[in-house]
């Protein structure tokens, strides 16, 4: 028999804020364990949350750029739950009346076409602190998240597979951080993914019993657990047993997933509407501020570009998916910079750059403006491609300024005297080169220049070499 797998998505994403949510406290990550913490976060008894008018703006900014419909009316509730990172006894979300309402991923199918993900729902809601086990059997907990602003982002199940599960959590990864959302960053937590599967017969109308494969922190890890558990879920039933619905958690290494539990022993988290915050009113003025502030968004910077700067298509996809990219590469361009060489030296030397850095572009030491001076000269002819290079690795090595290293560079080819005593020099000690150009035979020149740039160690330029050679000759 043939299956068709079942994939449907829950992504959690920290919110990029300030504060927490229903506090002051900042809610950056890195800080002493337990220092950013307050009566409210940790829930002192009599302790008021006050929802933070940033976390909300930021909710909606994400709706928007997901089309979901924003709710004039939502509400929090409380889940309640014993575990020692989270000190209150219960979770602060929304569950009967989330604030976005359907929405769409666009995503890339296993075939290669283009499609979007239909979502359910956007809701928000709190973390939970962090518990971390150590080898020799204590346990340590960090209260310092409580209460950092999250969204749930539920989708229908209308995936078919763990790729294209990872294409559609690239796609929300890539629209979350262009609207500053949030940072992004699975490996530090900050994005989190549950990921439902089931298996059907491909004829089959019902959709299978689901496992819900909790907290996946990687790409591959999404890819590579739903290939495991759907093989898994095929061998029981083929094997004569049924799926049954159940949490269960994926081993990287091992490359299984294993029960952690199952329907009758899932919590039940008596959901009630939380008493100390009133309703959310989300006004059509709040959603036309943020929307009005949002970024030139990258299908719209797509269209643009491809007109604008003649782009090939295939060159301007991957420069959508970091907006801070984008915006250098186009800083450049208004430096002065031809848009082809801007493209060519972004998507070459700095791409590279920020690879081997393992850095951001946000964090890049050499600003548009100082390589833009460079690339020019390039452009200009007055240094080569190779020497560009050079004074970018450069600046980069020793922290200079690039902008310095180009002049004394510029002084020196440009220097008649400099480039006028390497050409003698060169000239005086091929002799024989030199007479054959003079009786007709030009196929010496090319030498004689490439003495001249091993003598000045690829800082002259070429051409001009060559004019003054002849102007000797
Ligand atoms: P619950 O509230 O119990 O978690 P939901 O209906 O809200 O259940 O579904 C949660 C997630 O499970 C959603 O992401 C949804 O897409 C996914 N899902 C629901 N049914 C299936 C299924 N048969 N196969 C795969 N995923 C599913
Ligand atoms: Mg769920
Ligand atoms: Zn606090």
């Amino acid at each position: 028999m043939s299956w068709n797998t079942v994939v449907g998505l829950e992504i959690h994403a920290q919110m990029a804020t300030q504060s927490k949510m229903f506090c002051a406290c900042r809610r950056q990550a890195g800080a002493v364990p337990n220092s950013n913490i307050c009566p409210v976060c940790v829930g002192w008894p009599g302790a008021l949350p006050v929802l933070q008018g940033e976390a909300v703006r930021c909710a909606i900014r994400a709706a928007i750029c997901l089309g979901c419909d924003i709710q004039e009316l939502s509400r929090f509730d409380r889940k309640n739950y014993f575990y020692p990172d989270l000190p209150k006894g219960y979770q602060i979300s929304q569950f009967y009346h989330p604030y976005a309402l359907g929405g769409s991923i666009p995503f890339t199918r296993d075939d290669g076409s283009a499609a979007v993900l239909p979502l359910v729902r956007i809701h928000m809601e709190e973390d939970a602190g962090k518990s971390s086990h150590e080898e020799d059997g204590t346990s340590r907990i960090d209260l310092n998240r409580c209460s950092s602003p999250l969204l749930e982002i539920v989708s229908e199940p209308l995936l078919m597979s763990g790729t294209e599960a990872a294409s559609c959590v690239r796609s929300v990864r890539a629209l979350l951080r262009w609207v500053g959302v949030c940072d992004g960053d699975m490996e530090k937590g900050n994005l989190r993914c549950d990921v439902n599967v089931s298996v059907m017969p491909e004829e089959a109308v019902e959709f299978g019993t689901r496992a819900e494969l909790k907290n996946l922190n990687s790409f591959v890890s999404i890819e590579r657990s739903v290939v495991v558990e759907t093989a898994r879920q095929i061998e029981v039933i083929e094997g004569g047993g049924q799926v049954v619905q159940e949490t269960r958690l994926w081993d990287q290494d091992k490359e299984v997933t294993a029960s952690m539990r199952g329907k009758e022993d899932s919590p039940d988290y008596r959901y009630f509407p939380e008493p100390d915050l009133p309703v959310v009113w989300i006004t059509e003025d709040d959603i036309q501020q943020q929307s009005g502030s949002l970024p030139e968004m990258p299908e719209d910077r797509r269209q643009r570009w491809l007109k604008e700067y003649d782009f090939p298509e295939r060159e301007v996809v991957p420069l959508l998916s970091r907006r801070e990219n984008g915006d250098y590469l186009e800083s450049l361009i208004l430096e002065g910079v031809k848009p082809a060489s801007a493209s060519n030296w972004f998507r070459g030397e700095i791409l590279k750059q920020l690879n081997e850095r393992e850095e951001r572009i946000e964090v890049f030491p050499v600003t548009a403006q100082s390589l833009a001076l460079v690339i020019k000269a390039v452009e200009e002819d007055r240094i080569s491609v190779a020497t560009g290079k050079e004074l970018l690795q450069k600046s980069l090595d020793k922290g200079s300024d690039l902008k310095t290293l180009l002049e004394s560079t510029d002084e020196q080819v440009q220097d008649e005297g400099a480039l006028g005593e390497w050409v003698d020099q060169v000239l005086s000690e091929n002799e024989d080169a030199v007479n054959k150009i003079r009786g007709g035979d030009d196929r010496a020149i090319g030498f004689l220049v490439g003495q001249v740039m091993k003598l000045s160690k690829g800082q002259a330029h070429p051409k001009k070499v060559q004019e003054l050679m002849r102007a000797r000759i």
